[in-house]
């Protein structure tokens, strides 16, 4: 441990205190921890959706789909009292059920509203933003060509605004391949949480393939996934390894070990401190942290703690930006006499 010194420069926008190198030269491991990282401003109204859920209407309450893509939060909900389901026709007629973060299609509200559920629905409104662009450019007549994973509960729910006329498209292969005529009136979405530069690399492909192709007014990427992706980069820089903290069903995390690994770094996704394994580090002299738009602190801090024992005990910041996004809870969460339930 600690073997190798590098020479780096200071982060861009820092005045080089943070610069690794002593930390080297003295034998002591570094961790840089990524900010921002971990719990996004969706994931937070989700989570606090279902807690107000239980607080009101005691469970059960039932939940579609995993709220979040975290393991560590599905569980401590579940010890609340939330059931979660895979499909809305599991839960019992006239039961409570929250619709998750990634969203549902069109048809999944249709057979809530059939069996009577009293849906409360927690989907980020970044995620309703691009359900309204797909249904804006359906009703105009273009086949729209998603771009995101085939999968994934988010892309499921999107594509579902307008099944008939949308194409998901999963990568830059994927769009050399489409077999359209040139001229077809397309419009492309993408699912929040993908890579941005992956996403750039599609679009340039439909692009020179479609004259007559638009895309959403501002980018579909979310803020959360940018700005972890940015700090992932600028941890991929300094650092000799990279652990993000996620589930192994979080798309963003994935993104995240992706993004790391692109710029040259090795990266490990961690769904817990259980997961460290001592053969990552070999080497390794400083560690870079973060943590996808799903995963709670408290696992961060047991990740820290470890790699503390580990003889990583001095930690550095890499900050790319300041989050101060705050989605309002739903009113049916809501106390109608101003506090909330
Ligand atoms: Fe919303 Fe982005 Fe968080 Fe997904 S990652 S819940 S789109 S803020």
């Amino acid at each position: 441990m600690n073997s190798r010194m590098r020479r780096r420069g200071p982060a861009p926008g820092t005045d080089g205190k943070d610069d690794v190198t002593d930390e080297l030269q003295d034998g002591a491991g570094v961790v840089v921890l990524a900010e921002p990282r971990g719990f996004c401003a969706g994931v937070r109204r989700a989570i606090g959706v279902v807690e107000r859920a239980l607080d009101r209407h005691g469970p059960p309450v039932y939940v579609r789909k995993e709220i979040v893509h975290n393991a560590h939060v599905v569980s401590m909900l579940r010890r609340r009292g939330a059931v979660f389901v895979d499909s809305e026709e599991e839960v019992p007629a006239g039961s409570v059920c929250v619709f998750s973060a990634h969203g549902v299609s069109p048809a999944v509200r249709t057979t809530a509203a059939g069996r009577e559920l009293r849906v409360i629905d927690a989907t980020c409104p970044l995620v309703s933003k691009v359900h309204q662009e797909a249904r804006r450019f359906a009703r105009a007549g273009r086949t729209l060509l998603l771009i995101g994973h085939a999968d994934h509960e988010e892309v499921e729910g999107t594509r579902g605004e307008a099944p008939e006329r949308t194409i998901v498209v999963e990568s830059e292969a994927a769009a050399e391949r489409l077999d359209l005529p040139v001229d077809t009136p397309l419009a492309y979405l993408t699912q929040t949480t993908l890579a941005v530069d992956e996403t750039v690399g599609v679009v340039d492909v439909l692009r020179r393939r479609f004259p007559d192709l638009v895309g959403p007014g501002t980018d579909d990427i979310c803020y959360a996934s940018q700005n972890r992706q940015d700090a992932v980069k600028e941890l991929a820089r300094r650092t000799d390894l990279v652990l993000v903290v996620g589930s192994p069903n979080s798309s963003n995390s994935i993104r995240m070990v992706e993004v790391a690994r692109l710029d040259g770094t090795p990266a490990q996704l961690v769904p817990d401190v259980t997961h460290l394994e001592p053969g990552w580090f070999a080497g390794v002299g400083a560690v870079g942290l973060s943590a996808g738009a799903s995963a709670p602190e408290v696992l961060v801090e047991e990740v820290l703690d470890r790699l503390r024992d580990m003889g990583y005990g001095r930690v550095q910041m890499a900050t790319v930006a300041t989050e101060d996004v705050v989605f309002s809870l739903p009113p049916a969460v809501v106390d109608p006499r101003g506090g909330r339930t």
